[in-house]
């Protein structure tokens, strides 16, 4: 998506006005108000989360007639001219585009070699990193190891893994965070307002759904929406202009399904076709649609759902919103290679009502497994019973609730798991392989063994973190606490081995644990 001009008028100038990454922000402005100002900082994060912003803010900075500041002026001609890019001494590269060893000899080895021109400090800000070729990044490497004075890199990457150790280890890293539903929503409000735009707030509770947690693809959705509809935005007319499915139609072609009478389907189906819908859309209308029922069934209020949204997720149940899912997540992944859309439209929707089915495995009156209910995975692996989760043991270092000690990271994160189950449970797989690591400040750092849960349990849902970081303070009796959650390779990792939860949770179970509780897609 590119660039727009909302996005571009509505870009952060200054730390205070960049949203929605406080702990990045207080980190830096604290180092550069006591001096303490490194010479290679690595930005983390996904798309769209103000990691240019950050860089430039920081290069101002650095830079500010007035600084080495953590408030810039925002007036003085070093300020104005990063902020519009004419400043000669601030460098911003799109290794993407200019990724060759040449490019990096020519940009950066050689230019980090004289003084500044005019400005405190000679800076370069390269953006997408990792798109840097081997040889690109150890002429880099040499550069960064030592680097002539009043040099400063700012690297910004969304692949971080691709980024060589030996470049990452001399960097100080931030992770940018994706926002929350909430923190997108009062962005695209302020917006609005400033911009004079009407919207009825669930139109842009859609946006920031379909903005998956980044604020520039959030703006730019805006944009688009605002251009199409001119008048006051509404939900269904978001939905129209972006060429999806209104939620109406949805749950009523949702009810169908869920009774598994195929000939309503094919009605509704027909019936949204004629309207101009194309087959594409109203399948990935559908997957938004059960990704907010999910929502609505796990987290109810906390995810903004109406009443009637969890109402219809209760009715629809866990079991077939999963199944659902599943089969149409398995329907997705063919979407390129159609070439009859309505056919694959009506088979898709078909394939999904059965496999909301109850099985004739599943036993009358016993809560049926997950996994019989997708007729895909039960052909794969006919014979194989469910694994069950080995259960939890008790902390090893807690006697009793009671006298434990709520400041020592590993018997905290049994009490607040403790509680987290009681009120979710099916979080209770989902956090086996989790275990206190350390307490830092007021936060709760958590460990997690498992890529893919940590990977989804960080990006995907931010109000998680929220809920669990509210069970830390009432735990801790304390309020303000926060929770950060790290990946802990089983071995090297920065906790001892034997801190890990013996209650892991592996492979398919873990997975389906993951998809049940906080995830949609599936992962393909
Ligand atoms: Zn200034």
């Amino acid at each position: 998506m590119a660039e727009t001009a909302l996005y571009r008028r509505y870009r952060s100038q200054s730390f205070d006005e960049l949203v929605g990454q406080d702990h990045i922000t207080k980190t830096l402005q604290s180092a550069i108000r006591s001096g303490r100002i490194a010479h290679a900082y690595l930005f983390v994060g996904p798309r769209g989360t103000g990691k240019t912003s950050a860089a430039r803010i920081l290069a101002k900075c650095l830079c500010c007639e007035k600084g080495p500041t953590p408030d810039p002026c925002l007036e003085c001609s070093f300020c104005k001219r990063i902020a519009d890019g004419s400043l000669g001494d601030v460098m911003e590269m799109d290794a993407a585009s200019e990724a060759g060893v040449e490019e990096v000899r020519q940009n950066i080895v050689q230019r980090a070699q004289y003084a500044p021109m005019e400005a405190r400090y000679r800076i370069f800000i390269i953006d997408e990193v990792h798109d840097l070729s081997q040889r690109g990044f150890d002429a880099l490497l040499k550069t960064i190891e030592e680097p002539p004075a009043n040099v400063v890199f700012i690297l910004a990457t969304t692949e971080q893994h691709k980024v060589p150790i030996t470049i990452r280890s001399r960097c100080q890293r931030y992770e940018f965070r994706r926002g929350s539903l909430e923190e997108i929503e009062s962005r695209l409000k302020y917006v609005c307002e400033k911009e004079g735009i009407e919207y009825e707030d669930d139109a842009l509770r859609t946006i920031a759904r379909l903005s998956d947690g980044g604020y520039r693809d959030a703006l730019t959705l805006l944009e688009q929406a605002h251009l199409a509809v001119g008048g006051k935005l509404t939900r269904d007319e978001v939905l129209t202009q972006l060429g999806l499915v209104g939620e109406n139609s949805m749950d009523d072609l949702l009810r169908r399904i869920a009774e598994g009478q195929v000939g309503p389907i094919l009605e509704a189906a027909t019936a949204l076709v004629q309207q101009g819908k194309e087959p594409k859309a109203i399948v990935e209308s559908l997957a938004l649609r059960l990704n907010e029922l999910t929502h609505a069934l796990y987290l109810g209020k906390h995810a903004g759902a109406t009443k009637e949204e969890v109402a219809l997720a209760k009715e629809i149940g866990p079991h077939r919103i999963l199944a659902f899912q599943e089969a149409l997540a398995h329907s997705m992944r063919d979407i390129r290679d159609v070439t009859l859309p309505r056919v694959w439209l009506e088979l898709t929707l078909v394939k999904l009502s059965a496999a909301g089915e109850p099985t004739a495995e599943a036993a009358p009156g016993v809560e049926e497994p997950l996994a019989a209910q997708s007729p895909a995975k039960r052909d794969e692996r006919p014979a194989a019973p469910r694994k069950e989760p080995p259960p939890a043991e008790p902390p090893k270092a807690s006697p009793s609730a009671e006298d434990a000690n709520p400041k020592e990271p590993g018997q905290l994160w049994e009490q607040v798991k403790e509680r987290l189950t009681n009120r979710f449970s099916a979080s209770k797989q989902l956090l086996g392989a989790s275990f206190g690591v350390a307490i830092e400040d007021k936060a709760l750092i958590v460990g997690f063994k498992n890529r893919f849960l940590f990977e989804r349990l960080q990006g995907k849902l931010p109000k998680v973190e929220g809920i669990i970081a509210e069970m830390v303070s009432e735990v801790v009796g304390e309020p303000g606490w926060a929770v950060r959650f790290q990946l802990q390779q089983e071995n090297g990792g920065k906790a001892a081995t034997q801190e890990v939860d013996s209650s892991v949770v592996e492979g398919d179970d873990l997975v389906r644990e993951v998809q049940s509780v906080f995830q949609v897609e599936k992962d393909a």
